[in-house]
């Protein structure tokens, strides 16, 4: 029994552990940000909402096979000295001119990746591709959501140099996983950014200043903590693992406050926008025509339901996530974690 328990964990827990926001988050934030688009896009992204949400991920699935790829999801600002955020340009050339082409590739590029994949997105629209058009708007979003991540935009990325080692999937993959029931995912409206490149800066700086917190309520709730309450250690393929329990995690959550449904609401919100941007910058083509079939009764009620339930800030009740199954895989991984331990 105890052998097929492991084997379970292993196998759901694989399934479950991400890079940036967690799996579960991403594809969250994904189908959040097709509600706030505008009419003449969303049932074209409706339409292809699983694909949208599937791929939301693509990018951390890509740091496996691509040594190029995994410092286009961060940005370690202290690395660039402790005014960073005033003194750091916006753009690449004049930070390139600045740090270095090599500072900035080793300490992380994703304020500029985000500018990047938007060009393209743009070319996309305005090539009427639509496979293009999917598989831009994909990746953008990954990176504009791992921007408002606090900790990737931190050297001290996983707690790692203040003894707070694993905070980073605490935060970006346990919390939101453990609370996403208690959230109101209702955000703002998409919204035309005249300046992208300065929005995604904005975001980084946004996430940058919530670092601190990040960082100090985990030191404060850990204070009614003991290393046995905080943790269960479990061994796989001889190697010890600590996770932090649920009681911990609560703990952490609500110190936080709305942190963290807050960056996903923001994500969704801008995710929207860039994406809103790059059509209209592509030239507002009609995607309605870009539709194998024409929409049908059905679709159109269903998208309805669920901007209603959205609107209303009640998908989850509604059970109108496409991810859901993420919540209770994370529970039946914990419940095995906590029988073998
Ligand atoms: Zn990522």
């Amino acid at each position: 029994m105890r052998k097929v328990l492991l084997v379970l964990a292993l196998v759901l827990s694989c399934s479950v552990l991400g890079y940036s926001w967690g799996f579960f988050g991403h594809k969250v934030i994904q189908q959040l940000a097709i509600y706030a688009l505008p009419k003449a896009m969303q049932a074209f992204y409706h339409r292809h909402m699983a694909t949208l949400v599937e791929t939301a991920v693509r990018p951390d699935e890509r740091r496996n096979s691509d040594p190029e790829e995994a410092h286009k999801h961060y940005i370690d600002l202290e690395a660039f000295g402790s005014n960073v955020l005033q003194e750091m340009p916006e753009a690449w050339s004049a930070a390139a001119a600045k740090y270095s082409k090599d500072s900035l590739n080793k300490y992380g590029i994703v304020p500029w990746e985000v500018v990047r994949i938007k060009g393209l997105l743009t070319q996309a629209f305005y090539r009427k591709d639509t496979d293009s058009i999917l598989y831009y708007s994909a990746d953008l979003a990954h990176y504009i959501q791992d921007a408002h991540v606090p900790l990737h935009t931190s050297l001290n990325h996983d707690g790692q140099l203040t003894g707070q080692h694993g905070l980073h999937s605490l935060w970006e993959s346990k919390l939101p996983e453990q609370h996403l029931a208690t959230y109101n995912l209702k955000h703002a409206k998409a919204q035309y950014l005249s300046n992208p490149e300065h929005e995604i800066w904005q975001v980084v700086r946004e996430s940058h200043k919530l670092v601190p917190q990040v960082l100090s309520f985990e030191k404060q709730a850990s204070q009614n903590f003991t290393d046995a309450t905080k943790f269960t250690i479990t061994e796989r393929n001889g190697r010890t693992r600590k996770n932090y329990t649920d009681a911990f995690a609560s703990a952490y959550h609500q110190a936080l406050g709305t942190m963290v449904q807050d960056r996903m609401r923001a994500a969704a919100e801008r995710t929207a926008s860039f994406w809103y941007t790059c059509w209209v910058d592509g030239g507002k083509p009609d995607l309605d025509k870009l539709l194998s079939t024409p929409r049908t009764k059905t679709e159109n009620k269903q998208l309805k339901r669920e901007l209603k339930a959205w609107k209303k800030g009640n998908l989850q009740e509604k059970d109108l996530l496409l991810t859901k199954i993420r919540i209770s895989l994370m529970n039946v991984v914990e419940w095995v974690q906590e029988k073998i331990a």
